[in-house]
C-alpha cells in the first residue's frame, strides 16, 4: 500500500533554533534540517518539506497565518504537518482551524527544548505529527477533528489546547476536555471527538475572513482593583489607537471590578468588546449575579458574551470576525455559539 503524501511546512520557534557563537539559541533550520534529523519519517509516510518563515512564533502576524492557511489550501497533499514555536501555538492552531475546512488532517507541533540540550523533543514531536496525520482513523475523521496540536504523544483540539507552562516539557494541555488521542508505541489511541457545532457554524460566517484586512484586537485583563483607566485611553483617543475591538479577561463567571465598570461600558459602546474568563476558559454565567458589574448588567450594557473560550482564543476568533467583515450582531451571535 503506498504511504500517504505529507507535507511539512516549517515556521520556526525552538523546533528549529541552533546555537550561535555565543551559545544563544537563533531560528536558523529550516524544514529539511528537522526531516534529516528523523529518519523513521520516511517509513511512516513520503515527506515533502518546505520553510515558510524562521520567524519565533512570539512575532508571527495574523496577515502571516493567513497567508499560510492559503498555501494549505492549496497543497495537494494527504496531510499537512506545521511546525511553529509553542509561544502562541495555542492561538495559531485556533485561527487555523477557523480559516481553514478541508477534509484531510492539518496538524500543528512544536518544541519546548531546543536541539542542543540533551533529549529535545522536536524530533519525536516531528515524528508523533506525521504518524497522527498518516493515521487511517485522523483522516477518517479530519473533518470532525479540525486543526489538532501534536505535543508529547498527546493530540489536542485547536480550539481547548493551551499552553500552562512557560518552561517544562509537558507545557500543554486541554483543561478543560482532555485529549482527543493518544500515542502510544506505533499507534494512535484515538479518545473524543472534538465538540464543534459553535466553530461549525461560526465558519459559515466566516468566508471573508480568509483575505480580510487587519481588525487588530485589545486584550484587558481585568485584576484586583482595576481602576479602567487603560481603557478609557482607548475608548477615547483618536480612532481608539488602531483597536477595532477587544477582550476583557473578567473574573469568575463575567465580572469586573466595579470602579472600572464605568470604562468597561464605555469601551464596549466605541468597539466591540467581547467578555471572556480569565480563570483560562469554561462557559460563563448569564443570570446569576446582579449589579451593574456581573454578568446580568454587563450583557445588558452591550458586552458579548465570549462563551467558553479562553480569552486569548475570544481574541482570534473576534479578529477573524472582524477582518471578516461581520456586524456587531452577527459577531454577537457567532460568540453566543460558545455557550
Ligand atoms: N519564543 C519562541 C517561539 O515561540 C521559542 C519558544 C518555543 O518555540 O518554544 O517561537
Amino acid at each position: 500500500m503506498s504511504k500517504p503524501r505529507i507535507h511539512i511546512l516549517a515556521l520556526g520557534g525552538t523546533i528549529a533554533t541552533r546555537p550561535d557563537a555565543t551559545g544563544a539559541m537563533q531560528m536558523g533550520l529550516g524544514a529539511d534540517d528537522l526531516v534529516s534529523a528523523v529518519p523513521l519519517l520516511a517509513s511512516v509516510a513520503e515527506i515533502e518539506a518546505e520553510t515558510v518563515s524562521r520567524v519565533g512564533s512570539h512575532s508571527l502576524s495574523f496577515d502571516q497565518l493567513q497567508a499560510l492557511a492559503t498555501k494549505i489550501r492549496g497543497l495537494e497533499a494527504d496531510g499537512i504537518v506545521v511546525t511553529q514555536g509553542t509561544d502562541t501555538l495555542e492561538e495559531t492552531s485556533f485561527l487555523l482551524d477557523l480559516l481553514l475546512d478541508l477534509d484531510k488532517p492539518v496538524i500543528v507541533t512544536a518544541a519546548m527544548r531546543n536541539p542542543s540540550l540533551t533529549s529535545p523533543d522536536g524530533p519525536g514531536n516531528l515524528l508523533a505529527a506525521v504518524r497522527v496525520a498518516a493515521d487511517p482513523w485522523v483522516r477518517a475523521h479530519a473533518k470532525a477533528l479540525g486543526v489538532v496540536v501534536v505535543m508529547l504523544d498527546e493530540v489536542y483540539a485547536a480550539s481547548d489546547v493551551l499552553k500552562v507552562h512557560p518552561t517544562r516539557i509537558n507545557a500543554f494541555a486541554s483543561t478543560q476536555t482532555g485529549p482527543l488521542a493518544a500515542l502510544v508505541e506505533d499507534r494512535i489511541v484515538p479518545m473524543a471527538l472534538p465538540v464543534r457545532d459553535a466553530i461549525v457554524a461560526a465558519k459559515k460566517h466566516l468566508g471573508g475572513a480568509k483575505d480580510g484586512k487587519a481588525a487588530p484586537v485589545a486584550v484587558f485583563w481585568m485584576s484586583l482593583d482595576e481602576s479602567g483607566r487603560l481603557l478609557d485611553a482607548v475608548t477615547t483617543a483618536p480612532d481608539h489607537l488602531g483597536y477595532r475591538g477587544a477582550v476583557i479577561g473578567a473574573m469568575g463567571g463575567g465580572h469586573t471590578p466595579e470602579r472600572a465598570t464605568d470604562s468597561v461600558l464605555k469601551l464596549a459602546a466605541a468597539i466591540p468588546t467581547v467578555v471572556a474568563p480569565r480563570a483560562g476558559g469554561g462557559p460563563m454565567l448569564r443570570q446569576t449575579y446582579g449589579g451593574p458589574s456581573s454578568e446580568i448588567g454587563l450583557r445588558k450594557g452591550g458586552l458579548i458574551w465570549g462563551g467558553r473560550l479562553h480569552p486569548l482564543k475570544a481574541r482570534v476568533l473576534l479578529e477573524t470576525c472582524l477582518r471578516a467583515g461581520l456586524s456587531r450582531a452577527i459577531v454577537t451571535e457567532v460568540f453566543d455559539l460558545f455557550g
